[in-house]
Order: structure tokens, then C-alpha cells, then sequence
């Protein structure tokens, strides 16, 4: 009643001494150590006022008769927060010295304490009982993104943190690269808090759907929505028993290739590595729900530059080979000539396929297609292609778009051939594929087969690509992801690109 109840209603009848020693916290000598007690609401505020009233301002003696009386004792059993350790009064003095010290630096006349100001006693900080907040999504790893070290060592980090056996990472890694889960929910040989804590823990993000267009010849783009509002395209084309996905590298292209729908669109960002394995995994998926059969071969040739983005392009050959099981011979990088990137790609153990944006045997010419080609000149791109070709076992395919009046002029064919037999290049001639930035058209078809068979006959393996998906401008070089926004640019097609060209029809 002294420390509770004055003032506050009639006195509550007292405990006899009996009654408290039933209380399991008082009846040892010390009470001060009662780790199994547990508050009953788990109330930090309620907590912490019982501190206050009950423990800080007590001797070892005040404190055993303030348990015994407490009105917020603890209930033994109940749910709430865990009592923790106290600090000891040791002596009646040090008691009312707190006493003092708690009415305010003033004496309490009932008190025989010294006079001499004390530290105030510390308060305990009451226990965090709100749950952690859910981290921010984007600070949560995208398992897709990592490459099949860094994924075995990230799940079995995580499980073995949560006590749990080793084999439940192989599990997970087991589900991914099925392809079929959509979320750590689908996991359904996990335990159910494990697919939670997983859940709290990483990601499992896939490109949203935006749009999915089907061409007259098979060909399907599927327009994929990225965070922060890009889209880009991929393009699933059935050809006989194959099946070839053509994912993006980059939302839009900062290289601005002529011919190219891509790159008039301006460049937006980067993708991440998870965003283009995502495409993948999303892409194959539709492909298996609506009995397309397997994805057998990848080419990076959709939106961006592979090559400039290799960042994240490198771990997705890593994840798409070791951990998707597509051999490398089947996954094809383009590019329009970074050398630096072929340098880094014919340094990899892997044999990942190079193709090649050539579309113009002279570098003058190449230069009116590709602005590249004035930062990377065609000889110095040709050396790259000789280290890349002396490594082995790895086929370089030159794309050549065929523009009518622009690069199918007859003259152009020796040069060409020459370059592809430097390297042992196969050729595949692609009928330009219009765009609605240029009003180029493509080669006649008599002026494409002249020069499959002029390269055929100087000893260069060459085929004419037939156009797929034009009718849903999935096609080479229309990729554009019509939701991003256009560059206003005119075409500009220079004197110098029009000698080497030929508008007459063979
Ligand atoms: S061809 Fe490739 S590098 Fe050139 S603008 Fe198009 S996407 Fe970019």
C-alpha cells in the first residue's frame, strides 16, 4: 500500500506470508533473479510503470514485499514478455537514496537518507514486443539474379541460421530450376514458416505480363513490364523442333543503329541479371502451358546491347547454362562490335556463341549504319574476332541486313566474303524489316540469293534468315516495346551510303 495504493481507494487487504511464498517469483531468499516469470499482457508500457513503482526505488526487503503485493504481478504461464534481469538494490540506504532521488532531488522527510545527490537510478528500456518491419522489397536479393555459387551459398546460409538441415537449399534450388514456381509458396515440399521466412528473407520476381501478341507464322513477343515502369520484348520463335527465345539486355539502346527500331527508341536503363533470366523463366513457362514444347535455344538479340551491359549479362549465361541446363552452343550473344566485351566473352570457359551485327563489309559504310564502328573500327573488330575464333569449338555468325540501295550492292560481295572466311564465319542475310523511323526497303530477293550464292561460291557458309513475326513487329531490328517514347529523330541517310547501294532490281 505505501508504494501503490495511498490515495487511490481503500487499502487492498494484505497478503499473509503464506500467500506469498505460493507466488513461485518470492519464494527464494533473492528475488531480484527471476528469468521464467512473464508478464501477462505483454504491455511494455505496463512493464515499464511496474519498474518504476515496483523494483527501482526497493531494497532487497521493500522489493520482496512489493512483489508479494504487486498488483502487476506476473502470472506464471501466460503469453507476454520474458521478466528480465533487474539490477540488485543492496541496501535500505541505497533504496531511499533512489527514493530521493525519484521525488525529484528532494529530501523525503520520511526518509533518514544522506543528503548527497546520487545518479538516478537506470531505467530498463522495455522490450521491443512490435514485430520488424517487413524490409523494403528492393532490399530483399532476387534469387533468380544469382548466379549457382552464389545461390547455394546464400540458401544455405539462411537455413543454417534457422537450424534447419542442409538439403532444404538443394530443395529450393531444385524448384527453380524446374521453372514452373511462380513464389516460395508454390514450394510445397518446404514447411510452411520456412516458405515464410524465405519469403521475409529474399525475392522471387519475375517480369510482370504486359502485353502477349501472336504472329500468323507461330512467332510470339511478349511485352514484359520491369519496375519503374520499362518494358521490354522478348520473342519465342518455333521453327521445325527448336524453339528460340530472343530476350532484351536493356530497356531501349543508347547506340542508335539505323536500321533498328530499338535504337531510335531511346535508351531507358540497364536490365538486371534477374530481370533477364526472368524473361526467360516466364517465356518458357508460356511456351510449356500452351504446348510450344521446350526452349532449346537463346540469343541475345532483343532490345539492347548485350555487350555494354555485361554487368549483368555475364551472370545470366552463367545462370542460364549452369543452372537452366541450356548447353552454351545454345545460347548466342549478339553484338554490333564492343570489343571489349568480345574480349571478356572469349575469356570465358564457356563455348557461348558470338554473333555479329556486320550489315557493311567497309568501315565507311559501317560507320552510316553503326556509329559504333567510329569508336571500334571494323579492322580493329576483326582482330577481336581472330582472338575470340583461335579459342575453338565457337562459331561466329555475321548478320547482314539487307537494305535495298544501301548495302546490296554487288562490289560489296568480295569484301564481304573475305571478312567471313577470316574468321570462318557462317552469314545470314536478313531482309531488312521495315521500321517506321526510315523509309528504307528491303533488298530485292533476286539481289539477297545473289549473294548467298556469291558467298557459297567463295567457300563462305551463308543463309537467307526468312522474316518472322512481322505482322507483330517481333521481327529482327523491330523490337521497339511500343510503350516507351520515340526519339524524334530524322532519318539521315548520307551520300556516301547511297554509292555503295543499288536500287535497280537484279
Ligand atoms: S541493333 Fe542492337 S545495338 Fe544497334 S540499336 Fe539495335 S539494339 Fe542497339
Amino acid at each position: 500500500r505505501r508504494f501503490h495504493g495511498r490515495g487511490r481507494g481503500p487499502p487492498r487487504p494484505r497478503r499473509s506470508l503464506e500467500q506469498a511464498r505460493a507466488i513461485p517469483h518470492v519464494q527464494k531468499d533473492e528475488p531480484s533473479q527471476i528469468p521464467s516469470a512473464v508478464y501477462p499482457a505483454g504491455d511494455p508500457n505496463l512493464f515499464a510503470g511496474h519498474l518504476q513503482r515496483c523494483f527501482a526505488r526497493s531494497c532487497r526487503a521493500h522489493r520482496r514485499r512489493a512483489l508479494s503485493d504487486c498488483r502487476h504481478r506476473s502470472v506464471s504461464g501466460a503469453p507476454g514478455v520474458p521478466y528480465p534481469t533487474v539490477p540488485r538494490g543492496d541496501s535500505t540506504t541505497d533504496c531511499l537514496r533512489r527514493r530521493r532521488t525519484f521525488s525529484g532531488g528532494k529530501l523525503n522527510p520520511r526518509s533518514k537518507g544522506r543528503s548527497t545527490p546520487v545518479a538516478p537510478a537506470r531505467r530498463e528500456r522495455p522490450p521491443d514486443i512490435v514485430p520488424a518491419n517487413l524490409p523494403n522489397p528492393t532490399d530483399r536479393p532476387n534469387l533468380l539474379g544469382l548466379t549457382p555459387p552464389e545461390l547455394a551459398e546464400a540458401l544455405d546460409g539462411h537455413f543454417q541460421a534457422r537450424g534447419q538441415p542442409r538439403y532444404r537449399g538443394g530443395q529450393v534450388r531444385e524448384w527453380l530450376s524446374a521453372g514452373d514456381v511462380r513464389g516460395f509458396g508454390d514450394m510445397t515440399n518446404l514447411p510452411l514458416r520456412e516458405r515464410d521466412a524465405l519469403g521475409k528473407r529474399f525475392r522471387l520476381e519475375e517480369p510482370g505480363v504486359d502485353t502477349v501478341s501472336e504472329s500468323a507464322d507461330g512467332t510470339v513477343k511478349h511485352l514484359w513490364a520491369l519496375r519503374g515502369g520499362e518494358v521490354v520484348e522478348s520473342v519465342l520463335i518455333p521453327a521445325g523442333d527448336r524453339l528460340t527465345l530472343c530476350i532484351s539486355s536493356q530497356a531501349g539502346c543508347a547506340l542508335k543503329c539505323r536500321f533498328c527500331a530499338t535504337g531510335w527508341s531511346g535508351f531507358g536503363r540497364q536490365l538486371s541479371t534477374a530481370e533477364i533470366v526472368g524473361q526467360y523463366r516466364a517465356s518458357a513457362r508460356w511456351a510449356r502451358e500452351h504446348a510450344r514444347g521446350p526452349v532449346t535455344n537463346v540469343v541475345f538479340m532483343g532490345m539492347g546491347e548485350p555487350l555494354a551491359n555485361r554487368k549483368a549479362v555475364f551472370p545470366a549465361l552463367s545462370i542460364l547454362n549452369a543452372g537452366y541446363g541450356l548447353g552454351a552452343r545454345r545460347i548466342t550473344v549478339s553484338t554490333v562490335g564492343v570489343i571489349p566485351g568480345i574480349e571478356a566473352l572469349a575469356r570465358r570457359p564457356e563455348q557461348f556463341r558470338l554473333a555479329l551485327s556486320l550489315h557493311a563489309p567497309v568501315s565507311e559504310l559501317r560507320a552510316e549504319l553503326i556509329p559504333l564502328e567510329k569508336r571500334y573500327p571494323l579492322e580493329q573488330l576483326m582482330a577481336a574476332l581472330e582472338g575470340f575464333n583461335r579459342k575453338g569449338g565457337r562459331r561466329i555468325t555475321f548478320e547482314y541486313t539487307m537494305i535495298r540501295g544501301v548495302n546490296d550492292d554487288l562490289q560489296l560481295l568480295p569484301r564481304l566474303a573475305e571478312l567471313a572466311g577470316r574468321v570462318q564465319a557462317f552469314v545470314n542475310l536478313i531482309p531488312f524489316n521495315p521500321i517506321p523511323y526510315v523509309e528504307w526497303k528491303p533488298s530485292f530477293a533476286g539481289r539477297i540469293r545473289a549473294f548467298r550464292e556469291g558467298l557459297e561460291r567463295a567457300g563462305v557458309l551463308a543463309a537467307v534468315r526468312e522474316p518472322r513475326g512481322r505482322d507483330i513487329d517481333a521481327a529482327c531490328g523491330q523490337l521497339r516495346a511500343s510503350r516507351r517514347p520515340d526519339l524524334t529523330r530524322r532519318p539521315v541517310i548520307s551520300e556516301r551510303g547511297r554509292r555503295f547501294g543499288s536500287s535497280e532490281s537484279p
